[in-house]
């Protein structure tokens, strides 16, 4: 999961650092994985379902190549619930890497 901070100017800096690392730096559209001119796509904190009010606090993005981040603003309506399961997706398949490491860690004392 990313960072939790209470510093909301260095929290979304943390976010785009930890997004860029988890995603190493490649598109995570499915079947793409072009990692020149990429750039994060953001989930922003919003209270309640309510946009919110003044400075945006990401949640957590997903990085993507500049083909598919044009798709995604595009279709902004249609593709928002894709990213977020993207994102979900994402997540899950670091939990899995994580859990490989540690039981090959486990297994290989
Ligand atoms: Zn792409």
């Amino acid at each position: 999961m990313p960072p939790q901070s209470q510093q909301r100017s260095s929290h979304n800096d943390g976010i785009r650092r930890y997004v860029l690392l988890r995603d190493k730096k490649c598109c995570q559209w499915p079947g793409c994985g072009s990692s020149s001119g990429i750039d994060v796509l953001f989930l922003i904190e919003t209270e309640n379902g309510a946009p919110p009010s003044g400075e945006n606090v990401y949640k957590n993005g997903v990085t993507l190549c500049p083909k598919h981040m044009d798709i995604v603003n595009l279709h902004d309506k249609a593709f928002g619930p894709l990213i977020f399961d993207l994102i979900q997706l994402v997540e899950f398949e670091r939990d899995l890497d994580r859990t490989e490491r540690t039981y090959k860690d486990i297994l290989n004392k």
